[in-house]
């Protein structure tokens, strides 16, 4: 255990007893499940807000989550599970208010195809998730021929008319996180980073990279406000971006495109033509383990979709699955910040197979990074999905006791040496 949290801190409140308090690692343990599944929740909240979207019932459980978490308020491990769980409710309400803030101000989703590459000429890089950015930016550069490119989490974004179709965007460019010091060095132009997960720049290009609010690197130039004069002048000095081969994707199977194909889909599981759907995505990251994604979703059957969101996509989506039913096999939903729409998948499945969640042929096969994916899991354990396999490695703030609690009441598993063992035994071969 490591507490450092009150001034009674001593060498006993980081060793494997408990602290002066009394306070001991397993405690500790969901204290910190607590402490980041808010974190997460925030930055859902945090995204919601900026497209007018609140809640006073979830503002004020943060507070009261946070309070919980002080020193000599709770002891109790019973106590603070149903804590953690009701994070996971209340971000359900927080990525909920962000889909209808995302709907609402860009318009419904629709599939779309996607160029990727870049044009010659000045250009502009966007990366996070903070469509409210995006926006802004598009229109300040409207009028001039500086072409902007979504990055990383940013793909999700062609799938909104409203913005696909201003004629400053000019397609994507780049995959997840853990590749931008590479790709930023590449892309010769101005690099805007609105949110979570930017990397620490390298010094060759830290002067061409800027940041939105509260998000801010070392040699990188921080914007408050919404005001992108300054990457607009950067974009125009700095070298022009030389034309690339493009390539082509498909992103947009929110969850109201698989709504309105709900017919279709209930119809061909009954017929037996769907066996079962995948969900594989979440964070992607530098380890070797994150392989394990790439095999499974290689291994799923053919008769089988694999829906996707978040960055682990990148993971998976180098991969030509063919097509069912019409559709391609692999279904991009979105951002993380879309977690909420294969949450409403699953439900209005099992509303319209008169079952459980559990009791669908469904699997979850999630990779996992930073706090945002933490609520996630929170919320699927709310909801009280089970049978989750989440990796590449199990978070470290969670005790092997407080593991083994999460184990027996949700079914909650960890990748394991082999894909093709962990699909088998998912799909109950
Ligand atoms: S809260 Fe408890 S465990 Fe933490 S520093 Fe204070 S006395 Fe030690
Ligand atoms: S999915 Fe997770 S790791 Fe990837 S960019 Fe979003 S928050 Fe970061």
């Amino acid at each position: 255990m490591f507490c450092n949290q009150c001034e009674q801190c001593r060498p006993a409140c980081q060793s494997d007893g408990p602290g002066i308090c009394g306070k001991n690692e397993d405690v500790q343990s969901l204290q910190e499940i607590v402490l980041y599944g808010l974190k997460g929740l925030a930055a859902y909240a945090s995204h919601a807000r900026r497209l007018g979207q609140t809640d006073v019932a979830m503002s004020a459980f943060i507070e009261e989550a946070l309070f919980a978490t002080m020193t000599n308020v709770n002891f109790d491990p019973s106590s603070l599970l149903e804590l953690a769980l009701d994070v996971g409710k209340h971000n359900l309400t927080a990525m909920q208010l962000l889909d209808a803030g995302h709907t609402q101000r860009f318009g419904k989703p629709s599939p779309t195809t996607v160029t990727e590459g870049t044009q010659a000429g000045p250009g502009i890089l966007m990366t996070g998730h903070d469509l409210v950015d995006l926006a802004d930016l598009l229109e300040q550069c409207r009028g001039t021929d500086v072409k902007v490119y979504t990055h990383g989490e940013m793909l999700p974004a062609h799938m909104y008319k409203r913005l696909r179709e201003h004629p400053n965007l000019a397609g994507h460019f780049g995959g997840a996180w853990q590749k931008q010091r590479s790709e930023f060095a590449q892309f010769s132009g101005p690099v805007v980073a609105t949110t979570n997960c930017i990397l620490v720049p390298d010094p060759t290009y830290a002067d061409r990279v800027f940041t939105t609010r509260w998000t801010a690197v070392p040699g990188g130039t921080r914007l408050p406000t919404s005001d992108f004069s300054a990457v607009i002048e950067k974009a125009k000095a700095t070298a022009p971006l030389r034309q690339s081969a493009p390539s082509t994707s498909t992103v947009g199977y929110h969850w109201t495109t698989l709504l309105d194909l709900a017919p279709t889909i209930v119809e061909a599981v009954k017929a037996g033509q769907i066996s079962r759907f995948f969900v594989i995505g979440g964070c992607d990251g530098a380890e070797v383990g994150r392989n394990y994604f790439s095999e499974y979703a290689k291994l799923t059957p053919n008769n089988s979709f694999i829906l996707t969101l978040g960055c682990g996509k990148f993971r998976i989506r180098d991969q030509d699955y063919g097509t069912l039913l019409g559709l391609p096999r692999l279904l991009d939903m979105g951002q993380c910040n879309d977690a909420f729409g294969a949450i409403q998948v699953a439900v209005k499945l099992a509303e319209a197979f008169n079952c459980g969640v559990n009791d669908l042929p469904l699997t979850l096969v999630v990779s996992w990074f930073e706090q945002k994916a933490v609520s996630v899991l929170l919320t699927l354990l709310s909801l009280g999905v089970k049978g989750i396999t989440i990796g590449p490695r199990p978070p470290a703030f969670v005790t092997p006791n407080v593991f083994k609690i999460l184990q027996s009441t949700f079914d909650l598993r960890l990748t394991g040496a082999s894909a093709q063992a962990d699909l088998a035994a998912a799909v109950g071969n």
